[in-house]
């Protein structure tokens, strides 16, 4: 079995299809390098050594390993012309993890391994430079020492202990920048970071390049299950098998001097999806330092840095002589990364994210890969991407992820509440989106407040868990490529980065803006699109599906067999869902109807009415409410069928629970406390969602149905009257026996029958009913003989096939995850192997009594990716969600068919 694949020199044991096995990172760089790029040479150590190595355990693996590692090094020597450990002719490393899929939270990079105090002297003879050669070393002890040796901050309010050693020593010289740092000073950096590791762990900083290497390998195997790459895993969905690559790569140098930088860089625009080359980079800097917002990142192209410089504020003879463009500065290097970023593009087909560095004016390229990037730029890129001819229809629908166009569907900040709102600061629009939240200063506080904006100066990778809990991130330090800023991408997450107006004290947990300070607690808003930081709450309006979007749209419903119906129980719910392209109304839950003040009251009078004469009473004042509803969601879904259920909570649910309540019930109702009392105890139950509710209900007060189909009769002739249409059907809920629907049926269609001989007029209507309980799903083929439809209510039925109430599952799913009993909650994803047997095997029944009999799903799954791809899968006519979901539910409804 090969352990160890090698690349460089224009040609390479892998290629890009083999993600799995080499990590995206080893599999790209494989590729790119037989494809003629100039990447640095290298191996990539595979998933399945990390996997043998959590298995087997560290000894056995890692003597598994050892010979192909040795070798492997050999040949970067003998390509590099340099050796590994070699005093006078040294060659250094890099050491980086890569799983399928990139993953913060993982170790990332150690860089200039292979140093050490003689290597360093070598080093700096060799290059004729001692200031590049103790910068490469200081820099190797710190990252080694941080994410190897793991050193920490001494609390959360102090800094990296490193940064502090370097604060520390610029105060002493008085200087500002890394660059400025004499040789002697990091030779004195040095001796002080070693002499911390030695305080921190208790041990010597390893001076043995190999023991070194063997410790980077290591490290990256074990930080696939570091806290917090599991934490992302689950974030994610991503398998605990997977495992990580390791990548080991000869060292290039940006550091080497003026002519030497490095940078990131993106094919097209990460926040917005414009396709504008663009990126950030740093003469005489080293990889991190980018990323990590200790310095403020130069723009790559020229119209960035303009753009760049009128958001910061900057003269332009400033931005000239300390910030030009890399396009300004190094032309020649520049017009080379520009031919390669268009190559990469090409054949990865996607917009790519790129790192690089010009080694003394020679550009080599270290990475590539399919950038992070919003859902409103995924929508964007796709989109363009067709356009030119690069990918296909079908392609371009399944390279929209469902989820993420979520983000697209958040409430975006009013337009005119922005008109006046009060702008402190502005920073770089590092993502979109309008947060609004209470300022919290560290990331384990980020549930300090139900809408939290975490603000930081900047953040790193131990972040992560905090900036997902929180509406938005803000940071002093750092550019568009900051970690910040390419974590919020990724996350959908409004992110404001690099605003340096901002002094941030973590101690005093302050915020201080010119004149003004500002709290823990204190309300800001975020708006990611423009960099704006405005104080205080902006009030949000609903998104609409417009440009791009309504294009995918569009392509999706081409594409799409099975229709997107919507659950709503009011007209607005109704018209929204409209907006976003629902085809019909799949669910109005008429109970939603009775809980506002005025009709609850006529709801409890009925009761608490003992009598059918005072019960029918009670709903005649109910009969005006209700028949006004269905007109308004008639109206608003112009002519689409919606399906209405009839009354299915049960009763206790309206009744007051509270004394005082009870007690104002029976002075209003001029009745006895003691009645009210009784009444409540009585319908009292021990399992209330197995008890009198659904059909339950209107066969034993068959008053209720006789209203409620009144209602909605009424309501469609009076809109007919007026010339709009409307398609109601009327559903049966929790029916688990044929007599049961039938008595219901009977009940609606005599209704139906008087309403029509009173109005000398008719319409069409359905009478269907909800498959929920496991019987009615038995004995499918019965109910169908009668039943016009089907409507799956996966909630109910997952409760009851399960027999975890819904109510109360909440107390062990989350344990049965954790131990694996389950793989996820079936109330969210569709547990296809039992529910969904039982769903097919109902569709089947019921389809061949009645071959044409209309099948949808109104529970909750009909807005789940993998369970509306099931639902597609089983025939189903349509699904039925959350208006906000519709989007999402047309385009895997597309992507089903394909
Ligand atoms: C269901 O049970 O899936 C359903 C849609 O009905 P409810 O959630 O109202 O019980
Ligand atoms: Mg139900």
């Amino acid at each position: 079995k090969t352990r160890v694949f090698r690349f460089g020199n224009k040609s390479a044991d892998g290629n890009s299809k083999m993600k799995n096995l080499l990590g995206g990172k080893g599999a790209n760089l494989a590729e790119m390098s037989s494809i003629g790029i100039p990447v640095p040479p290298g191996f990539t150590i595979t998933t399945d050594v990390c996997t043998e190595y959590n298995l087997l355990g560290q000894e056995v693996a890692i003597d598994n390993l050892k010979l192909e590692v040795e070798e492997s090094i050999t040949n970067i020597e003998s390509l590099m012309g340099a050796r590994f450990g070699d005093m006078n002719n040294p060659l250094l490393v890099s050491v980086r993890s890569g799983a399928r899929v990139s993953m913060p939270g993982m170790m990332d990079t150690v860089l200039n391994l292979g140093i050490n105090d003689e290597v360093v002297v070598g080093l700096a003879k060799k290059t004729d430079n001692e200031h590049f050669a103790w910068d490469s070393y200081r820099r190797f002890i710190q990252m080694y020492g941080g994410v190897v040796l793991g050193m920490k901050p001494e609390s959360k309010e102090h800094m990296d202990p490193f940064e502090e050693i370097m604060d520390h020593l610029k105060e002493k010289r008085g200087i500002r920048s890394d660059t400025e740092f004499s040789v002697q000073d990091l030779k004195d950096l040095v001796y002080d970071f070693k002499d911390a590791v030695k305080k921190q762990t208790g041990h010597n900083f390893p001076a043995d390049p190999w023991e070194q290497l063997w410790g980077a390998i290591i490290a990256v195997f074990n930080s696939w299950n570091g806290e917090r790459a599991i934490y992302y895993r689950k974030m994610h969905g991503y398998p605990e098998d997977w495992g990580t690559a390791v990548n080991v790569q000869a060292m290039v140098y940006g550091n080497m001097g003026d002519n030497s930088a490095t940078g990131v860089c993106f094919t097209r625009d990460a926040g917005t999806g414009e396709n504008a080359f663009n990126g950030e980079y740093l003469v005489n800097a080293q990889g991190e330092d980018v990323v990590a917002g200790i310095r403020t990142p130069q723009q790559i192209t020229k119209l960035g840095s303009l753009r760049w410089a009128e958001l910061a504020r900057i003269d332009e003879d400033v931005r000239v002589k300390d910030y030009p463009s890399l396009e300004e500065l190094m032309p020649g290097s520049y017009n080379e990364l520009v031919g390669y970023q268009q190559i990469l593009e090409k054949h990865y087909r996607d917009m790519q994210d790129m790192e690089f560095t010009i080694q003394d004016g020679k550009l080599w390229i270290l990475q590539t890969r399919n950038g992070k990037r919003t859902g409103a730029a995924m929508v964007k890129i796709v989109v363009d991407l067709l356009n030119e001819g690069l990918i296909s229809e079908e392609e371009a629908l399944l390279r929209i992820e469902p989820n993420k166009l979520d983000e697209l569907l958040h409430p975006i900040f009013d337009p005119e509440a922005l008109k006046t709102a009060n702008i402190i600061a502005q920073g770089l629009p590092a993502s979109p989106g309008a947060a609004t939240g209470k300022i919290v200063f560290f990331a384990d506080e980020a549930n300090k407040f139900k809408n939290s904006i975490l603000v930081r100066i900047e953040t790193s990778p131990e972040d992560l868990e905090g900036m997902n809990l929180a509406k938005g991130i803000l940071t002093a330090r750092g550019g568009m490529t900051s970690h910040a800023a390419v974590v919020a991408r990724g996350m959908g997450k409004c992110c404001i980065s690099g605003a340096g107006a901002l002094k941030i004290n973590y101690k005093d947990r302050t915020l201080t803006v010119g004149e003004h300070e500002y709290h823990e607690g204190d309300w800001i808003s975020l708006n990611g699109s423009t960099g704006n930081i405005i104080e205080g709450k902006v009030a949000t309006v609903e998104p609409e599906l417009t440009g791009e979007f309504a294009e995918i749209m569009k392509l999706a419903d081409k594409y799409a067999i099975m229709q997107v119906r919507t659950n709503a129980d009011t007209p607005n719910d109704a018209r929204i869902a409209r907006g976003f392209g629902a085809q019909g109304i799949g669910l109005t839950r008429t109970e939603h109807m009775f809980f506002e003040v005025d009709r609850i009251k006529a709801m409890r009078e009925m009761i608490l009415a003992d009598t059918v004469k005072g019960r029918k009473q009670a709903l005649n004042g109910l009969l005006p409410m209700q028949r006004s509803d269905f007109e308004g969601i008639f109206e608003a879904m112009e002519g689409f069928p919606v399906t209405i259920r009839l009354l299915d909570p049960p009763l206790h649910e309206f009744v007051p629970h509270q004394l005082a309540t009870q007690k104002e019930l029976a002075d209003e109702m001029h009745i006895s406390l003691m009645a009210v009392k009784n009444k409540v105890a009585e319908l009292e139950e021990f399992n209330p969602m197995l008890g009198h509710r659904g059909c339950r209900l209107g066969n034993t007060y068959p008053e209720i149905t006789e209203m409620q189909t009144r209602a909605i009769i009424e309501a469609t002739l009076n809109l007919k009257a007026k010339g709009i249409i409307s398609k109601p059907e009327i559903m049966v809920p929790l029916v688990g026996t044929l007599k049961e629907f039938e008595m219901q049926e009977q009940i609606i269609r005599n209704t139906a029958k008087t309403v029509f001989e009173e109005r000398h007029d008719t319409i069409d209507y359905l009478v269907g009913t909800m498959i929920e309980i496991p019987r009615a799903a038995l004995v499918a083929d019965k109910i169908a003989q009668k039943a016009d439809f089907f409507s799956f209510g996966t909630n109910d039925l997952t409760q009851m096939t399960f027999g975890y109430s819904r109510d109360d599952a909440g107390k062990f799913l989350p344990i049965y995850i954790e131990k694996g009993i389950l793989k996820v909650d079936p109330f969210e994803v569709l547990d296809q192997e039992g529910v969904g047997e039982l769903i097919k095997m109902a569709t089947e029944r019921g389809r061949r009594v009645k071959p044409n009999l209309k099948v949808g799903i109104c529970g909750e799954h009909g807005g789940e990716p993998s369970s509306i791809e099931f639902c597609y899968k089983t025939g189903m006519n349509y699904v039925s969600c959350s208006p906000f979901r519709v989007p999402i539910a047309r385009l895997v409804s597309a992507q089903a068919v394909i």
